[in-house]
């Protein structure tokens, strides 16, 4: 029997209109180019996203059509990010930092109809548009006074939205419609997309708004040095929508990020533990000046003890430490501490904050052997951690290939090692996926080796993630060559790669071998490399 509840669907369009309705005078600011702040309120930018879906549509976009963005974090990447889905059509944010021929595939897999393209990536985009075929390019922001390849088909956002009705009413018919596409290296080199639902991201963005995973409030000035390609930037601007925060958007390279903290008083700011990192000595120096932050979400990859400790005893700011991945939209579990641990010294708090942490509710995980039997829950048992919630990916977008990815009984086999504790801390040990990350990205290990082995002079190649200061990991290549040569192998390897991959992907350091260790079936024995090295 049904009970008698409204079947209110769940979808971007309820979050942006309690935006509007309810916290309407609330800002949102972005650091541009120039290092001046534009700021304007929660009103104008509804006004705004209602142009720009009467505008879209206009040209042609329809529900489920793809829309691409090639952008950095600033306020019309937030409208193009609210009015895309709002429309009905999906957004998909496209991952600046990789290679054009990487993303050629990718918008062309994804079919996208329209692409907006930030002018601050312009050198980028052009040589991506050399390579694709869409049938419009909408340019924005004006303030670089840069030059773009102007074709005939490209429009000016300004003049784009301005000439838009500001009424425009949504019609999303199903909260199970597509609303957004982020594309990740999942756990082997070639990119996958995944397709987000309204109801996914509505309930992520629900998930993540409790007190003990993001926490925002009303009160707070949410800045995610996270870009929107990062899983539509961790979904911190849709939570900072619906919590009615203030939102700060900018790009975590820029060298006035400590003046913006200061200027517009953020209160929670998120970025993978590299930004912080780097940021930490100005900060520190700075200290005065940014006491309205209170709390760092960090993820991407694992938060060094030290550096929790750097900015909670120093800096007094709160971090609480995540893991998810693309595939769960972006969050699967975070390392508060529970009550009973306030009575540990402090180097215990920091080690379990320096954990993954335990799943949010409505995330479950558990640990599998080799052959798909669970495992205890004793912090030792090493397993590969799978999930399952209403925000993870059943599927890859037009992906048919599924069973290494995800189990017959429907949880997704993240690739990653993990112990968990009787008390619910998972922590990650390694990866058994064949992914680098290096500065919160991936780097597919199998993409990089297929394209060494094509070379020439190379007889067998491994590709080893080794553990770096600066970025957490860095590629390192293990080469087998043909014939000694006086020439300087490495430049010859690396200008070789650089046709393929973008320069972060490219191998620091190349060591030739005689033989590259294998195992007893005759796979590449990464771990003997390792040890070896
Ligand atoms: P992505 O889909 O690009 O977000 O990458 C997801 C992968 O990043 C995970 O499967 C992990 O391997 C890694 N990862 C994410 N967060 C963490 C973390 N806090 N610690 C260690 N690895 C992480």
């Amino acid at each position: 029997m049904f009970g008698v509840m409204m079947n209110y669907p769940l979808t971007l369009a309820q979050i942006l209109e309690h935006a509007h309705r309810i916290h309407g005078d609330k800002q949102v600011h972005t650091l541009l180019p120039n290092g001046k702040v534009h700021t304007y309120n929660y009103d104008t930018l509804d006004r705004r996203v209602k142009q720009l879906a009467n505008a879209i549509t206009t040209l042609g976009i329809r529900s489920g059509d793809s829309v691409a963005t090639f952008a950095s974090n600033t306020y019309q990447h937030l409208e193009i990010c609210c009015a895309v889905p709002y429309a009905g059509a999906i957004i998909h944010p496209l991952n600046v930092r990789l290679a054009p021929t990487q993303l050629a595939k990718i918008v062309e897999e994804a079919n996208d109809k329209l692409i907006f393209v930030d002018r601050a990536c312009v050198e980028q985009f052009s040589k991506l548009q050399q390579k694709i075929d869409c049938k419009h390019i909408v340019f924005f922001n004006i303030d670089t006074g840069q030059n773009e390849n102007r074709t005939n088909l490209s429009i000016e956002y300004e003049q784009f939205i301005s000439e838009a009705d500001n009424n425009y009413i949504s019609d999303i018919q199903d909260e199970n419609w597509a609303m957004a596409l982020c594309y990740t290296s999942g756990t082997s080199g070639e990119p996958k997309g995944v397709l987000y639902t309204h109801r996914s991201m509505f309930l992520h963005t629900l998930a993540v708004n409790q007190a003990d995973v993001f926490g925002l409030t009303e009160s707070d000035v949410v800045m995610p040095l996270v870009p929107m390609y990062h899983a539509m930037g961790w979904g911190l601007p849709y939570a900072s929508m619906f919590a009615g925060a203030e939102i700060v958007l900018a790009n975590a390279n820029h060298t006035h990020i400590v003046d913006l903290i200061a200027e517009t008083g953020v209160t929670v700011a998120a970025g993978v533990p590299t930004i912080w990192a780097r940021l930490l000595p100005e900060l520190q120096k700075r200290k005065q000046e940014i006491t309205s932050l209170r709390r760092l979400i960090v993820g991407g990859e694992p938060m060094p003890p030290t550096l929790i400790e750097a900015y909670e005893k120093e800096l007094r700011v709160e971090v609480r430490h995540a893991w998810g991945m693309t595939e769960m939209s972006p969050t699967g579990t975070f390392s508060t501490l529970r009550k009973a641990h306030q009575n540990l010294s402090d180097a215990e708090k920091t080690d379990i904050k320096a954990m993954q942490g335990r799943p949010i509710p409505g995330v479950q995980v558990r640990l599998v052997s080799e052959n798909d039997v669970e495992l205890p829950w004793d912090g030792k048992t090493i397993g590969e951690l799978q999930v399952r919630s209403p925000w993870t990916a059943r599927t890859y977008y037009k992906n048919t290939s599924t069973a290494e990815h995800f189990t017959t009984d429907g949880w997704l086999r993240t690739g990653d090692l993990a112990t968990i504790n009787a008390e619910g801390y998972m922590q990650i040990v390694d990866r058994a996926k064949a992914i680098i990350r290096s500065g919160g990205e991936s780097i597919s290990s199998v993409a990089l080796e297929t394209a060494l082995l094509k070379h020439p002079s190379v007889n067998d190649a491994a590709v080893v993630g080794v553990s770096d200061k600066k970025w957490g990991e860095r590629p390192l290549a293990v080469v087998v060559i043909t014939s000694q040569t006086d020439e300087d192998i490495s430049e010859i390897l690396k200008q070789h790669l650089a046709t393929e991959f973008p320069k972060f992907w490219i191998p620091d350091k190349f060591v030739v071998v005689d033989e590259i260790p294998k195992t007893g079936v005759g796979k590449t024995d990464k771990h003997a490399i390792l040890q070896m090295l």
